[in-house]
């Protein structure tokens, strides 16, 4: 059951590579519905926390669970991906020559091959859904232009979207922001927030004023500092506490 309490729950994972720790000790615990921030220096282990959620490495120690009763260490990376964990990475990749509808399309069809995911007739229902994860993407006017012709900031949308398509109960979303201009940014908080309840979202990111956007003055932010939580509270209180300033201004 996925109903309510901890979503995602990472205790006491340690990560080496060649005797470094680029994880120690680092324990985590995020709710059913809620959005979280995870900030962070250059090199804190974020991607290692990404990586080690989804499966991409394995911690040397600790234990990583999902939902009541999912042991994520015990699960290849295509399974964790089957349970429900969704990760976008910084790049887009989506296809260019096709249009968004089609790109959504593909999504649907999760690993089935190209070809036949668009010869494949569509449900109602699947239609339905994509609608509205194009509604929810502001792409709705773009269904029938070719995912090349997109901005940037549209393209990051397109790619949150066929992770939808797919009804992930976790987000993981690497800096989903950068590059983006101040008013794609505001609309990506929008639809951050407009997720929060459905999903579950762990946000890696830089830009203050968006962890601002999205924790509203009353959510929770973790900042990681050399493999582990240093601190965790309001962005606020984590921004005013002495040993994150000293982190981030590397006294
Ligand atoms: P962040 O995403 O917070 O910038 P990373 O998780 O990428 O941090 O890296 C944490 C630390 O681990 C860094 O010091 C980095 O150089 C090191 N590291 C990450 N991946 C590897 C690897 N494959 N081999 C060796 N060191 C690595």
């Amino acid at each position: 059951d996925f109903g309510t309490g901890v979503a995602l729950y990472l205790d006491d994972i340690t990560v080496s590579f060649d005797g470094f720790r680029a994880l120690n000790g680092l324990s985590l615990a995020v709710d059913v519905g809620e959005l979280r921030c995870i900030i962070g220096p250059n090199g804190a282990g974020k991607t290692t926390m990404m990586d080690v959620i989804t499966g991409k490495t394995r911690p040397d120690a600790g234990t990583a669970s999902f939902g009541q009763n999912i042991d994520l260490l015990r699960l290849r990376e295509s399974e964790i991906a089957a349970v429900g964990i969704g990760r976008k990475f910084q790049k887009p990749t989506v296809y260019e020559q096709l249009t968004v509808f089609e790109n959504l399309e593909l999504a649907l069809a999760g690993d089935r091959r190209v070809r036949a995911a668009l010869f494949a007739r569509l449900s109602d229902a699947q239609q339905a859904r994509i609608g509205e994860v194009l509604q929810l993407i502001h792409l709705l006017p773009q269904a029938a232009r070719p995912a090349g012709l997109l901005s940037h900031g549209q393209k990051q949308w397109l790619e949150i979207g066929m992770l939808l398509m797919q009804d992930p109960k976790l987000l993981l979303l690497d800096e989903p922001v950068a590059g983006m201009t101040d008013e794609e940014t505001e609309r990506t908080a929008e639809l951050f927030l407009s997720l929060e309840g459905r999903h579950s979202l762990v946000v890696v990111e830089h830009d203050m004023k968006f962890v601002d956007q999205l924790t509203q003055g009353r959510k929770k932010v973790t900042v990681l500092h050399e493999g582990s939580v240093l601190a965790e509270g309001l962005l606020s209180e984590v921004q005013a506490n002495e040993r994150v300033v000293e982190v981030y201004l590397g006294r």
